[in-house]
């Protein structure tokens, strides 16, 4: 089958595990240059570098704090200089700090805020500025319809399903989604495409400590009507489409990845 996304460069932020590492092997087994990126664990981001590599993928691995601007615009640059444009911004990269609302510190509220709503700021704002800039430089014009970049951002359901014990996370993901809307308003005039999916229980790290406890995972299961818990592939497959030529009108659309988590489950044995 054709390729998706050959020679497309792609950046993947916090792809050294979960979600990000298999956005990044999809894109690369579809033919992308892929940027892993991640904060801290230079380990698993090197095995993420490697087993693209094992595939016959292209990658490089790139350390960078996404809410740290100096740390995100080296990323950029980093990025350009190895594969000398920008296709499509995965921005993924986010983390939960749980705490009681009246135990919350203000370092807890500020370090999601941070990673989850300012990190997005910083890299769609490099993405956009980067897809621009190359196409003032083409020295051809092109004629193509199609997006001349693509933005998919990781939101989560809990951008419409409050989450109490968690405020800081749900706060910073309802911020996406207006963030994701208010710059795909503002960009698409420029052909730039942004958008968002929504996972709901997906088995990654962020999460083990519920699904690998059997009771808890059993909670879990009833909030979702199609009796599964989401793999990172199911969201990478997604955001694929989001990020390819096939969703071409598609603009600052949220799409929930979620086996039905958003359907009011409790609503099914009701009566
Ligand atoms: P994960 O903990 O496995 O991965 C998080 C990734 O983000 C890691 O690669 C980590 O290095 C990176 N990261 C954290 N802080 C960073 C920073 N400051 N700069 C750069 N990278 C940083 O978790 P995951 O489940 O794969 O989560 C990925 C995204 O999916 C997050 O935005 C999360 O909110 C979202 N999400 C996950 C679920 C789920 O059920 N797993 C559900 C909804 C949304």
């Amino acid at each position: 089958p054709e390729l998706k996304f050959k020679e497309q460069v792609v950046i993947v932020t916090g792809s050294s595990s979960g979600i990000g590492k298999a956005c990044a092997i999809y894109f690369a087994n579809q033919g992308a240059h892929v940027v892993v990126n991640y904060a801290s664990n230079a380990e698993e981001g090197q095995k993420t570098l490697e087993e693209i590599l094992a595939n016959g993928g292209s990658a490089i691995l790139v350390k960078a704090d996404v809410s740290r601007e100096d740390d995100v615009l080296a990323l950029f640059r980093e990025t350009v200089s190895t594969f000398g444009r920008l296709d499509v911004l995965v921005s993924n990269a986010g983390l939960q700090k749980d705490s009681p609302f009246m135990e919350m510190s203000l370092q807890q509220w500020q370090k999601v805020i941070d990673v989850n709503l300012t990190g997005m700021f910083l890299c769609c704002r490099a993405a956009a500025r980067q897809f621009v800039a190359q196409e003032k430089e083409a020295s051809e014009v092109s004629h193509s319809e199609l997006a001349i970049g693509k933005i998919v951002m990781m939101s989560s359901v809990h951008d419409v399903i409050p989450w109490a014990g968690h405020v800081n996370y749900a706060a910073s993901k309802g911020g996406v989604m207006m963030f994701m809307k208010s710059i795909s308003q503002e960009l698409a005039p420029h052909k730039i495409r942004v958008n968002s999916v929504s996972p709901g229980a997906i088995k990654t790290p962020i999460n083990q400590e519920v699904w690998s406890d059997p009771e808890k995972y059993k909670g879990l299961l009833n909030l979702i009507p199609y009796k599964r818990i989401g793999t990172p592939q199911d969201v990478a497959k997604a955001v694929g489409w989001l990020a390819s030529d096939d969703s071409d009108y598609v603009n600052g659309e949220t799409l929930y990845i979620d086996g039905g988590m958003t359907l009011y489950p409790e609503f099914a044995d009701n009566g």
